[in-house]
Order: C-alpha cells, then structure tokens, then sequence
C-alpha cells in the first residue's frame, strides 16, 4: 500500500523534528498534497494512525490540504490553472505546457507542544 508507505516516511520525519525540538508529542501536522502527486488524500489519512501508533505524531491532527494544479504554456507564455485530467493552457488552449505544480507532497508546517512553551515550526 503506497499511501502507508508515504506516511510511515513522513511520521519518521516527524518524530526526527520532534527529537530536534525536544518536543514532547506533535499537536497538528498540515500536509500539502498536489493532485498530480499520486497520493490519494483519503487514503493516507486512514493510514495516518497507523503509521503514527506509539509515536510522539501519534495523536496530532492532520490537515490535508490540496494544491492547484498550474501550467506554464510553452506557446504563449501565459501560467495559469489546470485540470488535473487536463493540463491545457487556460489563456490560449494549448496543450503544449510544463507543469509548474501539482505534483507535490509536502510537509507544510508542524506544531508541537515542549515540556516549556508549545510553538510552531513552518
Ligand atoms: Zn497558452
């Protein structure tokens, strides 16, 4: 299962961030996730928990967010939004475009909560 693998990576990411910091446990987690990026939303947060069991990542919210997908035209030039099924230039209709994002899974900003003051990492 793709998705589980993807989340067992991030929740080492995490629990590497919550070392550095001497958190005490991951309060939230955003996650950004372009429609290109092949990871199905629903699915990695079913395999969230887990992924997170027994770690200090274990009990943070998730929040997923979705990117746009954006091209650039090769033609005229022009970036602008896309489908993900259809990666046309909005401003001319070329197909001739290079994606600019969409394709991404990232890790967006963290909070956690120390044994002194909980704060916020971006
Ligand atoms: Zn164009």
């Amino acid at each position: 299962m793709h998705e589980l693998s993807i989340c067992q990576a991030l929740v080492g990411q995490l629990q590497e961030l919550a070392r550095e910091q001497r958190a005490a446990r991951i309060i939230r987690v955003v996650v950004q996730i372009g429609p290109l990026s092949g990871v199905e939303p629903e699915l990695l947060r079913h395999a969230y928990p887990v992924a997170s069991a027994g770690s200090p990542a274990a009990d943070a919210t998730l929040v997923l967010e979705t990117l746009p997908v954006r091209v650039h035209c090769e033609t005229c030039g022009a970036d602008s939004a896309a489908a993900a099924n259809r990666l046309l230039c909005g401003a001319c209709g070329d197909y001739r475009t290079r994606l600019i994002s969409g394709d991404e899974l990232l890790l967006a900003s963290v909070e956690l909560e120390t044994e002194a003051t909980p704060g916020t990492l971006h």
